[in-house]
């Protein structure tokens, strides 16, 4: 089986000017894209090569000759699961029903909430991403570092990219900068929400 690039939901430009067409072009079309190639070129031949894409993850993540395999597979999710994280038409409020009073009892507000990811975006040290999950019914923030992914007894809700790539060319060092705009301009709560809801 090869994998398929994930087909972007909004145009290149659709997250100016928080995100400039500029960088989405260069992240999506260098860097997600040579993820996914690379897996395929990595798994041709393989046993890994009929399974499903968080099975390969699964399999090759404690395994140091699988490294490469582990790394493009869970870049190719990760990226994935960022791009729908994201939304043009976001808007800053989460809609009532059960997640939002999952977010109060777990995080008190959403203020709190995003201040939380904002902690574990810039703090991650190096590259990583900081991910909104759902562990044993709660919501909880989490950052990993490289391509780590929460997906073990944990459920992935949201993700913020934080390796240089994706901010470089519009913030320069300014992490903390880009993770404030996208909090206020770009999370798609309702993603979230569908992950919250999706058994
Ligand atoms: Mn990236």
């Amino acid at each position: 089986m090869t994998f398929e690039l994930y087909k972007l939901p909004y145009d290149l430009n659709a997250l100016e000017p928080f995100i400039s067409e500029k960088t989405l072009r260069f992240h999506y079309e260098k860097h997600h894209t040579g993820y996914v190639n690379t897996l395929n070129s990595l798994i041709k031949g393989t046993d890994l090569e009929n399974k499903s894409l968080e099975d390969i993850i699964l399999a090759t993540e404690k395994e140091s000759s699988q490294q490469a395999i582990f790394n493009n597979a869970a870049q190719t999710w990760n990226h994935t699961f960022y791009w729908q994280s994201l939304s043009p038409h976001a808007g800053n409020n989460i809609p009532d029903g059960d997640f939002k009073e999952a977010v109060s009892r777990d995080f008190g507000s959403i203020e709190n909430l995003k201040e939380e990811l904002k902690k574990a975006a810039t703090t991650q040290f190096g590259s990583g991403w900081a991910w909104l999950i759902l562990e044993s019914g709660k919501l909880k923030v989490v950052k990993t570092s490289n391509a780590n992914i929460p997906l073990h007894h944990q459920k992935p809700l949201l993700t913020i990219d934080v390796w240089e790539h994706a901010y470089y060319l519009d913030y320069q060092n300014r992490r903390l900068d880009y993770v404030q705009s996208i909090l206020d301009n770009l999370i798609n709560w309702n993603f979230a929400i569908q992950n919250f809801h999706q058994i």
